[in-house]
């Protein structure tokens, strides 16, 4: 039995689904943005109190601006502010904790089928944006004591490491940030392994990489370059060397400590993707589609944000370079290109209704 029905099911309420959403509202199709959990799910999962890399310009959405007292890169939290300022401000039609489990593809439509806390709900509509992001779990190691209680892939910010020895495994800005401020906050002993020589200082936040270097001087915090974690236990973590960032050899040693924080990065979810039949390449599970519209080998379903990346090893698709989805897809599906999208100013850029009619 069809629930209900809609032009356009946007899945995922990130960024991205969320400009998609503003899209579509300014222009009077009709849509629903199905969120698995909350708005913004993702900026929930950063450690406490992080600063995007990115300016706020970069993370602006539909045109309008992410002001903020000191113009510098806001925290995750802000951002969680802006996101619900905007479903306030366009009165979006979210579906919060509503999962998409599957979504049928038939001649004419789509049945999407929702698990809703009262029970399964099909939707029928015509268009489908996967907007699903790139933060579905964690990139697991699959190594023994993984699944410890000392050991964890979400850090929880600095403060239960005061007086503890904790190991951090990675060598980018969230495992360089955690030692930072693991060690500010005093924890006796801070170690961090990475599967590299040394760290890609350019990749690391310019505040960052200068208080690193000078922890490291000073041997305020161990590195351990090209290591990996084979082993976790209670009281120690076996690590070994590698040669080639990847595979560890023969030569092991144990690192002692009381806490591990595996800073591994995250991965998406293709599971709906490939069930729904959209072709997937690579290791990385990228779906295909067309550039320049957006649309997968399904017809008329598209992809936008993160998600197009697949589980991008290396990240090529952020926030500021998803703003050109939202407009291929807008224009595949009305015809219309969008002039607010990312940091354009609103002011300049106003679209009338009888513009869009019109055209
Ligand atoms: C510490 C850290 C720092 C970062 N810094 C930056 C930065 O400086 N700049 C930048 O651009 N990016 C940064 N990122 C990455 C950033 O989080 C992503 O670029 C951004 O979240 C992508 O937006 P999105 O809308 O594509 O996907 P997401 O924000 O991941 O949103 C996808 C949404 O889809 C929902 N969803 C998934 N499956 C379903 C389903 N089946 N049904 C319904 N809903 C579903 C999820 O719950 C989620 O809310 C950082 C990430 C981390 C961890």
């Amino acid at each position: 039995m069809i629930f209900d029905q809609c032009e356009v099911a946007i899945i995922g309420g990130g960024p991205i689904g969320v400009e998609m959403a503003i899209t579509l509202e300014r222009l009077g199709v009709d849509y629903i943005l199905f969120e698995a959990a909350q708005v913004g799910d993702a900026f929930m999962k950063w450690p406490p109190q992080t600063h995007f890399f990115s300016t706020p310009e970069h993370v602006a959405l539909a045109g309008i601006p992410v002001h903020n007292l000191d113009q510098r890169s806001i925290t995750g939290e802000q951002y969680l502010a802006y996101l619900r300022m905007l479903v306030e401000m366009f009165d979006l039609n979210l579906h919060n904790y509503e999962p998409v489990e599957a979504i049928r593809p038939y001649p004419e439509q789509f049945h999407v089928q929702t698990r809703h806390r009262t029970g399964l709900r099909t939707y029928a509509c015509r268009y489908v944006v996967m907007a699903t992001g790139g933060m579905a779990g964690p990139r697991l190691l699959h190594i023994p004591g993984e699944d410890l209680p000392h050991v964890t892939h979400y850090f929880p910010g600095p403060h239960p490491y005061f007086r503890t020895r904790l190991l951090i495994v990675g060598g980018r800005n969230s495992a360089v940030e955690a030692a930072l401020r693991c060690w500010r906050v005093g924890a006796s002993d801070i170690a961090i392994s990475y599967r590299r020589p040394d760290f890609n200082y350019e990749r690391i936040k310019p505040h960052l990489s200068g208080d690193l270097k000078d922890r490291l001087e000073k041997g305020e915090i161990t590195f351990y370059p090209s290591t990996v974690p084979v082993e976790i236990t209670p009281g120690y973590v076996t690590l070994a060397s590698t040669e080639d960032g990847r595979t560890p050899n023969d030569r092991t040693f144990r690192h002692e400590m009381d806490f591990v924080y595996l800073a591994t990065g995250f991965a998406a979810n293709m599971n709906l993707f490939e069930e729904t039949g959209v072709q997937l390449t690579g290791v990385e599970k990228a779906p295909v589609f067309d550039p320049e519209t957006m649309e997968t080998n399904v017809p008329r379903l598209f992809v936008a944000g993160t998600a197009a990346g697949g589980t991008q090893e290396r990240f090529t698709y952020f926030i500021s370079t998803s703003h050109d989805h939202v407009a291929k897809i807008t224009k595949a599906i009305t015809g219309i290109v969008p002039t607010k999208l990312g940091t354009v100013s609103a002011r300049n850029n106003a679209v009338t209704w009888e513009e869009v009619k019109a055209n």
